[in-house]
């Protein structure tokens, strides 16, 4: 990245077709250069604008110039100079899609190794460039015209849009069940201050609805509402959703080969609906978690869970306390601490914190100009991160069997990572030893999520209005909380930034499968599933983000998701090609399964440590997260094997 803090301000409104070469140049300044060069040699169809001597190289972790020198960059940019001009002599074209032969040169020169020949489908699905590779193909009007087939999906958030959508390029009926009022699933919920996205804008969108005109690199909460409000609009699944609709029973009847739906509505009207497959979409991180500390309802003041904000209480002037120090509550805590008379944060386990200095920045108009200018870089760009997040930092967050270096490290790699973000800390706290002595973690990086951090929590906790506490929590009182040391700090109200059931998977509906056996108690607490989605005695019943299905290190969510919903219409076009009932894995298969994510997470830094999180469940299995790659999951869920299923009839 050029630094361009002395950079001149220039009118970033003017279109390519009116811009003077001093502005595209200076645009040039704010580009991404190998996603850029890609882009103009895919626009222009000349692979001499990827030379190879200006190939990033990705070895470098967290590389923001993908170790390309600043002579590189510099020449790359002149490159990208005279392409935009030629561009704009042509005049202007859209983004359209690249041939396969013509894309692999492209990949090729952003690869560091020859793992684009296996994975080019997977590029050309997330570059998704004037295309939609991941539609389904196929529609059901062809495949099984005259079978009454019906799907349920519960959840309008981010998965159960995605899947929404594919079920009805697929021609197939589909309804929705939410229990909100609007789509957007977390993102309509936790409207606490300062709630923001913690993952790269662009990247963190879905292949087909590509946003180029993100306001920030990580953008706040509102926007992202609005984002999921805009693609169930524009891609007509916003009728097809019963809002204010909890499920609360789901039941397979045998004999009719359906799932029964129980639905309530929050003014006590309840039906049931009929489905022959159900989608669970209802999240992880779903249910709020209010930890039952003594004393906690004989609080005379206002109370309440960070994702269920009381907007009504006014903090000004009060004394307010906030238990936790998680994702939520880091990006909460700056905002109270202003406005609050007196704050009192109660930290149970420190942070890592990774650095991102441009965590509130807004994208720069230069940027900008680039995305809304150059067709295909938007997509190119996003399509970059994806890339350098296909492994992530796996090999940071991985056991190293022999390691005999710091205690708070799980080998090398992490060790160098707990280094650096140890020496951030100590910069940002280096006036204040009492302070640094409480946020410096005693457990390895990636055991527990880490928290992005701007700055934004030294300056809080420094303030003259703030106060650490990490004596643990004893009890609440009337009057405010006390500490196991005795001592009792007033408090005006309390904020809860205290998680969520992570573990209660698909709680608190019921669901009950073949004869009669209740998920919840075969799970027994330890909820899996194969590939995350299914499990025996539950035919048809799919699970979007279910378990294992959580990264930590690596990739989007929104990759899973979409993922996860292509294997699902390739079990739905099985069942109406096939003629079939019901689909469930064998247990052969789903226990094979479990026991290789299982090893591997063992193998992580999350599945060693001792430290709480909402990674593991009450058994100390690690029931949320995915200890492989992405491509890894990619290749697994492109298309079912029926080899893997117990196969059911359709009912005659
Ligand atoms: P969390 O990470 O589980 O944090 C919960 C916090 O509450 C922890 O500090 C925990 O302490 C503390 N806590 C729980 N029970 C307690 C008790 N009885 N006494 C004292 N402290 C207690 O939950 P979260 O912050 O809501 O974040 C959950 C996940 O949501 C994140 O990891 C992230 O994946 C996601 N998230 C994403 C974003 C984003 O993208 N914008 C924002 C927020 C959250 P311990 O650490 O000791 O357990």
């Amino acid at each position: 990245m050029v630094d361009m803090t002395d950079e001149p301000e220039r009118d970033f409104d003017i279109d390519l077709a009116d811009a003077s070469e001093q502005l595209i140049a200076a645009a040039l300044g704010y580009a991404d250069v190998p996603p850029l060069l890609c882009a103009l040699a895919g626009a222009l169809d000349d692979p001499d604008l990827v030379p190879d001597h200006l190939r990033p190289d990705l070895s470098i972790p967290m590389d923001p110039d993908a170790g390309l020198s600043a002579e590189q960059q510099a020449e790359a940019r002149a490159l990208a100079l005279s392409a935009l001009l030629r561009i704009k002599a042509q005049g202007p074209r859209p983004a359209t899609a690249i041939a396969t032969d013509k894309l692999r040169p492209l990949l090729e020169y952003l690869a560091s190794d020859d793992q684009i020949d296996d994975d080019i489908a997977l590029c050309r699905e997330e570059l998704a460039l004037g295309e939609d590779p991941r539609a389904p193909g196929w529609i059901k009007a062809d495949v099984a015209p005259d079978r009454e087939f019906r799907v349920a999906i519960i959840g309008a958030g981010m998965s159960g849009l995605v899947a929404a959508h594919r079920l009805r390029q697929a021609g197939v009926d589909v309804t929705i069940f939410e229990k909100d009022t609007d789509v957007g699933g977390t993102w309509l919920e936790n409207s606490y201050p300062g709630c923001r996205v913690d993952v790269s804008n662009h990247f963190y969108s879905y292949s087909f609805a590509q946003r180029p005109d993100w306001p920030g690199h990580f953008s706040e909460r509102d926007v992202l509402l609005d984002y999921f409000r805009d693609v169930a609009d524009d891609h007509g699944i916003r009728p097809l959703i019963r809002f204010n609709t909890q499920v609360t029973e789901m039941r397979f009847d045998e004999p009719s080969g359906l799932w029964r739906l129980a639905l309530a509505t929050p003014d006590g009207d309840t039906s049931n609906f009929e489905a022959n497959i159900v989608i669970s979409a209802v999240g992880q991180l779903n249910r709020p978690h209010i930890p039952d500390i003594t004393g906690r309802d004989t609080f005379a003041g206002p109370s309440f869970h960070s994702a269920a904000w009381d907007h009504s209480v006014d903090l000004a002037d009060k004394r307010v306390a906030v238990i936790g120090t998680g994702g939520s509550a880091a990006q909460l805590i700056p905002h109270v601490a202003e406005e609050a008379a007196e704050l009192t944060i109660y930290q149970r386990t420190p942070a890592w914190f990774l650095p991102t200095p441009d965590y509130e920045d807004p994208v720069a108009p230069g940027a900008q100009w680039l995305f809304r200018n150059v067709a295909g870089y938007a997509n190119w760009f996003r399509f970059w991160i994806f890339f350098r997040n296909v492994e992530g930092l796996i090999p940071a967050a991985t056991v190293d069997p022999d390691w005999e270096g710091h205690r708070d490290s799980v080998g090398p790699f992490n060790d160098l990572v707990r280094q650096l973000f140890t020496a951030y800390l100590e910069a940002e706290f280096a006036d204040h030893p009492d302070l640094l002595a409480k946020v410096i973690p005693d457990y390895p990086p990636f055991a527990k999520r880490f928290i992005r951090d701007d700055g934004a929590w030294a300056r809080t906790l420094t303030r003259d209005n703030v106060e650490l506490v990490t004596d643990p929590v004893d009890e609440i009182t009337t009057d405010g909380v006390r500490t196991v040391a005795g001592r009792e700090r007033a408090a005006d109200v309390i904020i809860y930034g205290t998680g969520f059931l992570a573990s209660d998977f698909l709680m608190p509906m019921r669901v009950i499968g073949r004869d009669g056996v209740p998920l919840h108690d075969q799970w027994a607490g330890d909820a899996r599933a194969y590939l995350g989605m299914t499990l025996p005695g539950f035919p048809n019943l799919f699970m979007l983000y279910g378990p294992n299905t959580n990264i930590v290190v690596n990739g989007s969510i929104f990759f899973f998701s979409e993922c996860a919903v292509t294997y699902i219409l390739g079990c739905v076009h099985e069942l109406l090609d096939g003629g079939f009932g019901a689909l469930e894995p064998k247990v052969a298969v789903h226990d094979e399964f479990n026991q290789r994510v299982d090893a591997e997470n063992l193998k992580m830094a999350w599945g060693t440590s001792s430290v709480h999180s909402w990674y593991r469940n009450a058994t100390g299995r690690t029931a949320q997260n995915w200890p492989f790659s992405l491509a890894d999951y990619w290749r697994a869920t492109r298309a079912p094997d029926l080899d893997e299923f117990e196969v059911t009839p359709a009912p005659s």
